[in-house]
């Protein structure tokens, strides 16, 4: 420790909040550079690594092959997808000096789908997995918490190719047995829940919560059953969904003549107030605004109590605009309208329901010409997204509520997302028409699927749950040491005795950190609490009676043992 680049701090930074960013911040592990963007020091480039490492042995275990895409990437496969303006300003972008667009990559999907294409072409090559252990970019609207959510950090992603949804499920189970051996392994304390896809598309997913009261995510679980989902994805139990076709048809109103934001949402307001006052019928209305550049651009729905601040958020990105209202041959024609209604029991009692164009569900699961950048229509139901039935209910989750699956009662906890795996299915195969050649000669369009864990992000998670008032306390499969040694005696010989110890440790396959710094014992002992290796050696007084004391920093017990025989002991 004389020589390790580390500085320990005594305050709690003036900008972190939560215990994880306070206790890795001070004990060295992290340094900030800009908001969402960290600096690894020794110690936290050690766990960080050890992380990696139970990753990628699981991943290997499954069959996955590892690989390492670049973080610059060319606009053109994201155009592709529509991700280019789907992720809106969560986008890091950039021009090459060509004045090209370039963006850093903040999750592969299309990058892996066209590799594969661009090196295999038959049935005979498949299944396959790659994954890569990398740096990804994600400007996001509010980085927090440190390394917990930052704008750079490190994910595993995963992908599986597959010819049919056998294949895709075999692989999305291997994953999902893959993470609970990782998550395991790093002895989190997590759920796996029904998940929404959000802004990945596809259809099955699920993600795997680490309990937390930090967490930004709310689950339920059902303690009976073991029913288990993030808020966003409960679907309580709905009448069959209806048919698309037997939606009623969208009423027609008159629109001011010459629309602004303000008569719109004036003229909305009235417009819906008649309407839907007591109203016990299903009915719907909605506004569609054209740029002035002619293209779609806006959607908007009338919605009892959240029509206001709907119609008000168009005003970031139209300016003064066409109103029309949509018909059903709009709906016909755009395929990514969702088409929505108010339930029969009112908003309060029933939450609103909406129907989307089932190839909406099985293409794309977000809607194109979003009414900003990254904001999506979706956005109109609060981040729930659809189901595979093409249904979606705003149900508020509570405390108490009974379980969708009529087993007991929820309870809702918070979480922190540490790894979410996706059944894609043909999503990206499609738009870059990845075909191999069948056993029939005919081609196979593939099935993918996508899994992805945050690497870094499981470092704060790990310090979060396993931290006390004194410090950080890391379990041995990511600790940064597994031993720290401390001397706490300025005696010639105990020194010698201490360094001896450390070499025999480290003889014996630990790693082993020494603090042979000029400090006194009790600045040592603070450290070597703040830091968090999970034993703590101190050559201290007793050297001279021939003991030592093993500290363990999780039950805080000490024990003196003879300073022969001290290698067994911490062993
Ligand atoms: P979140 O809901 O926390 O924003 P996400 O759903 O956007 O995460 P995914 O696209 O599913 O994230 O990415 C896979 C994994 O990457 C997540 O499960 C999470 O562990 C991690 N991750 C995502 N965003 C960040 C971030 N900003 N910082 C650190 N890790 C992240
Ligand atoms: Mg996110
Ligand atoms: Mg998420
Ligand atoms: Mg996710």
């Amino acid at each position: 420790m004389s020589t390790l680049f580390l500085r320990t701090l005594r305050d709690d930074p003036a900008d972190a909040e939560v215990p994880s960013h306070k206790l890795l911040v001070r004990a060295g592990y992290v340094r900030r550079v800009a908001p969402g963007v960290y600096t690894w020091l020794p110690l936290g480039l050690r766990v960080l690594k050890a992380i990696e490492n139970v990753v990628r042995e699981e991943m290997n275990a499954i069959g996955g092959q590892e690989i390492l895409l670049p973080a610059l990437l060319p606009r053109e496969p994201y155009d592709t997808t529509n991700r280019w303006t789907e992720y809106g300003d969560a986008l890091f972008r950039l021009k090459d000096r060509k004045g090209a667009d370039m963006l850093l990559g903040p999750t592969h999907e299309e990058l892996f789908a066209t590799l594969v294409k661009s090196e295999y072409s038959s049935y005979k090559d498949m299944p396959v997995i790659l994954y890569q252990i990398q740096t990804k970019y994600r400007d996001e609207e509010r980085p927090r918490a440190g390394i917990l959510r930052g704008r750079e950090f490190v994910m595993k992603d995963a992908y599986s190719f597959d010819l049919d949804d056998d294949g895709l499920k075999r692989a999305y189970d291997a994953h999902r047995e893959a993470y609970q051996k990782i998550f395991e392994r790093l002895q989190i304390r997590y759920v796996i829940v029904a998940a929404t896809s959000g802004a990945m598309g596809g259809s099955a997913s699920e993600e795997f919560l680490a309990e937390s009261e930090v967490g930004e995510d709310t689950f339920v679980r059902c303690v009976e059953s073991g029913y288990a989902a993030n808020v966003e994805a409960v679907v309580t139990r709905a009448p069959e969904p209806k048919p698309y076709d037997d939606l009623p048809a969208a009423q027609v109103h008159d629109t001011p003549d010459t629309p602004t934001i303000d008569t719109l949402v004036d003229w909305a307001n009235a417009t819906l107030d008649q309407q839907y006052t007591g109203a016990d019928t299903l009915k719907n209305v909605m506004v569609k605004l054209r740029a002035p550049g002619g293209d779609w651009e806006i959607t908007g729905v009338g919605v009892p109590g959240d029509r206001e601040v709907d119609l008000k958020r168009l005003e970031a990105s139209v300016e003064p605009a066409e109103v029309e209202l949509l018909t059903d041959a709009d709906f016909a024609a755009n395929p990514f309208l969702v088409k929505g209604y108010i339930g029969p029991k009112g908003l309060a009692a029933n939450g609103i329901r909406y129907l989307v164009d089932p190839r909406v569900v099985d293409g794309t699961s977000w809607i194109t010409g979003a009414d900003a950048p990254g904001r999506h229509y979706v956005g109109l139901v609060a981040g729930r997204d659809f189901t595979p039935d093409g249904t979606v209910e705003a149900a508020e989750v509570r405390d108490g509520d009974p379980s969708p699956d009529g087993a007991g009662v929820l309870v809702s906890a918070k979480g922190i997302e540490i790894g979410h795996i996706f059944q894609l299915g043909q999503k990206y195969t499609d738009a870059f028409e990845v075909d191999v050649l069948g056993e029939n000669g005919k081609p196979v369009r593939l099935t993918q699927g996508s899994y992805g864990v945050g690497v870094s992000r499981l470092v704060a998670v790990i310090a979060e749950q396993f931290h006390d008032d004194k410090g950080l306390r890391w379990p041995k499969s990511v600790a940064p040491f597994a031993v720290h040694v401390v001397i706490a005696n300025k005696d010639t010989a105990a020194v010698a005795g201490a360094e001896k110890l450390a070499a025999e440790l480290d003889a014996a396959g630990l790693e082993v950190l020494l603090d042979d710094r000029k400090a006194s014992p009790g600045v040592k002992f603070k450290d070597a609490e703040l830091l968090g290796m999970p034993t703590v050696v101190v050559v201290g007084r007793g050297y001279a009676n021939g003991t030592i004391e093993i500290r363990d920093r999780f039950t805080g017990e000490a024990a003196e043992v003879a300073v022969d025989g001290a290698v067994d002991a911490v062993i």
